[in-house]
């Protein structure tokens, strides 16, 4: 039988990362999990007075929510349950290669993903790729980065998305966001660093094979990467 495979997809800001999910999924057939959109879903279908039970604790799915909309994060158990639940529904299926995009985002989500990825998976079915930009081409990228007005897809600024003057997905106009002003780019990079890195560790620390993987340069060259480090993977 053919065992499930688990690909983490993890990048520094600016590393192009949600370029990089898209192609990858499409390019290998596997089912992309965006946790972002996990628990967006997960809110919309939500009842009012709805709670989840986690060992034993209650986590009400509205105040869950709020802490979401106000930009602030989910609590860790909670964003574990959502994500659990997910593969777990999606290994029931049938084989199935999962690609996790944006989880887990410090190092207590990367002790509690550990406790539940290996009672799916074994260790040598995950492979996280860390994709990396230095802080300069990081700052750079993302203070010139722009959104389309339609769906919000985020460009950001490489030779070959430099004189684009429309989404190339739906055509429509592109504007600058605001988010992206160089102190809050500055703020991104350092949480990523203070925060993410270490959950990075945590996994390589669990015999989790991670590949570094260089995020310089077009989004082909570093597909090329990519797709190298996934196909020693043996998908
Ligand atoms: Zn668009």
């Amino acid at each position: 039988m053919k065992q499930n495979k688990l690909v983490i997809l993890i990048g520094s800001p600016g590393s192009g990362k949600g370029a990089q999910a898209l192609l990858l999924a499409e390019k290998k057939k596997m089912d992309r999990l965006e946790a972002s959109k996990l628990l967006e879903k997960k809110f919309l279908k939500t009842g009012e007075d709805e709670v989840v039970e986690i060992d034993g604790k209650e986590y009400s799915l509205k105040e869950q929510e709020r802490r979401w909309r106000e930009g602030f994060l989910c609590e860790d158990e909670f964003v574990a349950h959502t994500i659990k639940k997910s593969l777990e529904k999606e290994a029931k299926e049938g084989f199935s290669t999962i690609l996790l995009d944006g989880y887990p985002r410090s190092e207590k989500q990367a002790t509690l993903a550990m406790s539940f990825l290996l009672s799916i998976y074994k260790p040598s079915d995950i492979l996280v790729i860390y994709l990396k930009v230095s802080k300069e081409e990081a700052l750079r990228r993302n203070t010139r980065r722009r959104v389309c007005s339609l769906m919000r897809h985020s460009i950001i600024d490489l030779p070959e998305t430099k004189n684009l003057t429309v989404c190339p997905i739906d055509g429509s106009s592109l504007e600058k966001r605001t988010m992206d002003e160089p102190k809050k780019i500055k703020l991104r990079i350092r949480k990523f660093k203070e925060k993410t890195v270490p959950a990075i560790d945590h996994l390589s620390s669990q015999k989790i094979k991670v590949s570094h993987v260089d995020g310089m340069g077009s989004i082909s060259d570093v597909f090329f990467r990519v797709l190298k480090e996934v196909e020693d993977f043996g998908l």
